[in-house]
Formats: structure tokens, C-alpha cells, sequence
């Protein structure tokens, strides 16, 4: 049969989990808690369902949430918007991102990602029928190369896709990146599709840099986030897309023949608990980062060299110093460290189109401190 997407398998976070449940080994690949959820939100839900919110939801999202999502971006950005123009519930930051590419991007257009990029970004483009241009951002630490930016993009450019914080490289946009963005996309018929997923776990005092606080990005940017990362329950796959009137007439258009409405029950409980809970995202970064200090701590003068992180659930290795693992690709070396340590990391060449040369691993803190103590003496040990 002909495939679309003929080099396309299981993603690698898929893979991961899957091997690491049957040989039960530490989970630090996939980005997901291991912790309970606050039990407030599990009572809201089951509130929304008692009080019959269980039918089809609006199909750009329940009124309540997107008025408490609006208000959060009035008080955070200065934004006057209007909800029901601007805000759309998609089905977790997946399909805000995919939906915003068929909408935004056809064949004979050009989207630009930057290596490594997130895995979903480059099959959705495909599956639009446009074609993906790939940026490396700079070694060792994963540095935007504004001049490859401009020398990339010309006439069929109809799209640039940032992620910051990014997975997996854990750097963050500062407001000069954003201003360099800014002038090359101005004049141009280009949008900027803004993956702020991780958007409160930013570490040692820095501000998260959004699209939607920069004036001129704010006119042609889709900002797109996750209820399930912000709330830490990736199971809710409730996310939304931020974007100005004209764009979100465009992305609706496809949501709705994507996901059409997402889970109604979910929408309520949800915006009763953040409009309950005014300081539920404030204390993300202190609370991520506590665990990111603990991850590493726990390695510290171990083999594997912990690289700067300043923001996202991640952490990068550079495991050329293991002797056991430093021959190896990483694929190779995170199949390793699986069956044989019984940790799961995630290895970084599935993140680009042309993987270089290199020797490293994600791994997720988000994680209980037991399960990051674990893992960690499982490394320990096993690279001796
Ligand atoms: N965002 C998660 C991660 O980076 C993966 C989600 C998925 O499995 N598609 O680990």
C-alpha cells in the first residue's frame, strides 16, 4: 500500500515507554508525570460530568474556559482579547500544531523548523503537502543562527515553527531572538506557529519569551499550549491555540473536521480549577527546577556529563565519557542503557532530519523523587 509518510514509524516516546513497561525499567524517556494529580481536578470532573456537561462542546471550546484562559493572557500580557475570536481548545498541543499547519500550509509552501525539533512537526508539513526546511540550531548549546534563518527563507516560506522552552534541546527564546524573528518575517507573507508548551517551567530566574508579548509577532503568530503539561496530567489531551481573528477562522476550519469539539466535561472542570486556583501555574518553575537540581546532583560525577537546561521537563547527557556507551550512536546507546541499566532515556537523533555526529540523551525529570533516585543508581551502577 502506499504510504504518506513511508519513513515514518512508531514515535521514539512510543517505543520508549512501550520497552520500558515490559522489561520494568525507570521511565526517563517519555515526557510525562509519574505523580498523583492534585484530587481537586479529578472532583471537578466528575462535578462537570454529575452536572450533565457530557453532551458536544462548543467547537472552538467551552465559553468559561476560554474566558478564563483570555483573562490569564490579560493579566499576564497586557492582552485585550476576545476570547471567542482568538482562542481555540484543541485536542492537547498536538493538534493545535497540526491543525495550524494544514491550515497555514500547502503544497508548493516551505515550513522551517529548527533541528532538533519536536517529531510531530515535520510529518504534519509533509501532510499538508509543503515541504519542511530544517535549521540546525548552533552546537554545543543549541543556539538560534538568526543568519541560517534569513539565508533559509524566500518567496514559498509560509511558516516558521519555534518551541521554547525547546524539546529536547531545554534552551529558551530571549526577547532578541523574538526581535530577529520579528524582522524577518515583517513585510513577508509568513506566520509563526509558537509550540510554548513548557511555557511556566523556565529555570534559575529567567522570564518566559511568548509571541504573545511581543507587538509585532503577537499579528502574525499562532501560540499554542497544553493543559495536560501546565496541570501535570498529559492524559487530559486538552490544549489550545492562541491566534489573531484571521488566522483562527482558518484554524477552526480544520479543527473542526479534525477533533471537531474537545472532551466538554474536561473544559469545565478545567476552568473552574484554574479560575479556583489563581496561583496554580506560579509555582511550576520552582517545582521543576527542585527536580531538575535533584537529577543533577544525583549524576554528578557520574560518566554522563549534565548539560545547561534552562527550561522544559528535560535534561541533556553527553555520555561520551562512558566508556561503555561512547563508540556508540545514541540509539544504540539508549537501547543499552534500557536493557541492560533498566532506565528508559530518550536517545536525540529521531529530533532531526540529518542527525550530527553526537553523543546524547533526554532525560525527563518530571518524575517523583523516588523514580529519579532509582534511575539514577541504576545509571550509577550499571556504568560502574
Ligand atoms: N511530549 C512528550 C515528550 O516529549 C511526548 C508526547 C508523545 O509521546 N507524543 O516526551
Amino acid at each position: 500500500m502506499r504510504s504518506k509518510l513511508p519513513d515514518v514509524g512508531t514515535t521514539i516516546f512510543t517505543i520508549m515507554s512501550r520497552r520500558a513497561a515490559e522489561l520494568g525499567a525507570v521511565n526517563l524517556g517519555q515526557g510525562f508525570p509519574d505523580y498523583p494529580i492534585d484530587t481537586r481536578l479529578a472532583e471537578l470532573v466528575a462535578d462537570a460530568m454529575r452536572e450533565g456537561h457530557n453532551q458536544y462542546a462548543p467547537m472552538p471550546g467551552v465559553p468559561a474556559l476560554l474566558e478564563a484562559i483570555a483573562s490569564r493572557l490579560e493579566a499576564r500580557y497586557g492582552l485585550g482579547i476576545d476570547p471567542q475570536q482568538s482562542i481555540t481548545i484543541t485536542l492537547g498541543a498536538t493538534e493545535a500544531i497540526y491543525s495550524s499547519i494544514q491550515a497555514l500550509a500547502g503544497p508548493g509552501d516551505e515550513v522551517l523548523v529548527f533541528d532538533p525539533s519536536y517529531d510531530s512537526y515535520d510529518p504534519a508539513v509533509r501532510l499538508a503537502g509543503a515541504r519542511c526546511v530544517h535549521v540546525p540550531l548552533a552546537p554545543p548549546l543549541f543556539a538560534y543562527d538568526w543568519d541560517a534563518v534569513r539565508a533559509a527563507v524566500n518567496e514559498r516560506t509560509r511558516l516558521i515553527i519555534i518551541n521554547s522552552p525547546q524539546n529536547p534541546s531545554c534552551t529558551v527564546l530571549g526577547p532578541t531572538d523574538l526581535d530577529q524573528l520579528a524582522a524577518i518575517v515583517a513585510g513577508r507573507d509568513i506566520r509563526v506557529l509558537s509550540d510554548e508548551v513548557y511555557e511556566h517551567v523556565v529555570f534559575d530566574g529567567r522570564q518566559h519569551y511568548s509571541v504573545l508579548g511581543h507587538p509585532q509577532l503577537r499579528q502574525c503568530a499562532v501560540a499554542v499550549y497544553s493543559f495536560g503539561k501546565a496541570l501535570h496530567a498529559t492524559g487530559l489531551r486538552v490544549g489550545y491555540a492562541v491566534a489573531p481573528a484571521d488566522i483562527t477562522i482558518e484554524l477552526r476550519k480544520v479543527h473542526q473536521f479534525n477533533t471537531f469539539t474537545i472532551a466538554t466535561p474536561l473544559q469545565h472542570a478545567i476552568a473552574r480549577y484554574i479560575s479556583e486556583r489563581a496561583d496554580v501555574f506560579s509555582g511550576l518553575a520552582g517545582f521543576f527546577q527542585s527536580r531538575r537540581d535533584l537529577l543533577t546532583q544525583l549524576l554528578a560525577g557520574s560518566p554522563l556529563r549534565v548539560l545547561p537546561a534552562a527550561g522544559s521537563f528535560f535534561q541533556l547527557v553527553d555520555y561520551s565519557g562512558c566508556e561503555a556507551l561512547s563508540a556508540l550512536d545514541d540509539q544504540a546507546a539508549a537501547q543499552l542503557l534500557l536493557e541492560q541499566a533498566g532506565v528508559a532515556t530518550i536517545p536525540l537523533s529521531p529530533f532531526y532530519k540529518v542527525p550530527p555526529a553526537q553523543t546524547l540523551l533526554r532525560l525527563c525529570f518530571a518524575k517523583r523523587e523516588e523514580t529519579l533516585r532509582e534511575g539514577a543508581s541504576r545509571l550509577r551502577h550499571w556504568m560502574g
